[in-house]
């Protein structure tokens, strides 16, 4: 499968959320030239270029025994596959304090990209939500200073199941 095909299930944005790079690479894992990749990873090796391949195949977070995901809703989901899915063949998105995958319906959700309180407002869910967030998160009176890629920023995620959107939020 050429890497312009694959499709990760907990990121399917992965091409328009500025987490992949473009330009001639060589995949640190498998050794290939690429024109697109993703240029980190959690482990003890410095890794500079990973080609899409060896993401989702899982070779990558094996052969460097690391993954790619700091945090998750990991109490939520209850399937070991679920888990090993998302840290370890699902590139991570782009924020201050690392990525934190939110969960919904025993399973991870789908990371949509950045967002603000504009974006939320235009999509016509701002008020479900925030109001959502501020039960479980950690800031409160996000909606004046939630901007994207702002210094409070904001991360949507929507169920895979239910189809519901959850909202993450972290600053600099
Ligand atoms: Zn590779
Ligand atoms: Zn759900």
């Amino acid at each position: 499968m050429s890497d312009n095909q694959i499709h990760f299930k907990y990121s399917p944005n992965i091409r328009d959320i500025d987490v992949l790079e473009e330009g001639e690479g060589i995949c640190d894992c498998c050794g290939k030239t690429v024109s697109l990749y993703y240029p980190t990873m959690y482990c003890k090796e410095d890794i500079h270029c990973l080609c899409l391949s060896c993401i989702a195949s899982g070779e990558a977070a094996q052969k460097f025994d690391g993954d790619f995901i700091q945090n998750a809703e990991m109490h939520k989901v209850s399937d070991p596959g679920k888990h090993k899915e998302l840290f370890e063949r699902t590139p991570g998105y782009v924020s201050w304090q690392g990525e934190y995958w939110l969960a919904c319906c025993d399973d991870f959700c789908a990371y949509l990209g950045d967002v603000g309180t504009a974006e939320l407002e235009e999509m016509g869910i701002a008020d479900e939500v925030i109001a959502e967030y501020e039960e479980r998160g950690e800031y409160s009176d996000i909606r004046e200073y939630l901007m994207k890629t702002g210094s409070m920023a904001g991360y949507l995620f929507q169920c895979l199941h239910c189809k519901k959107y959850h909202l993450w939020v972290d600053a600099d």
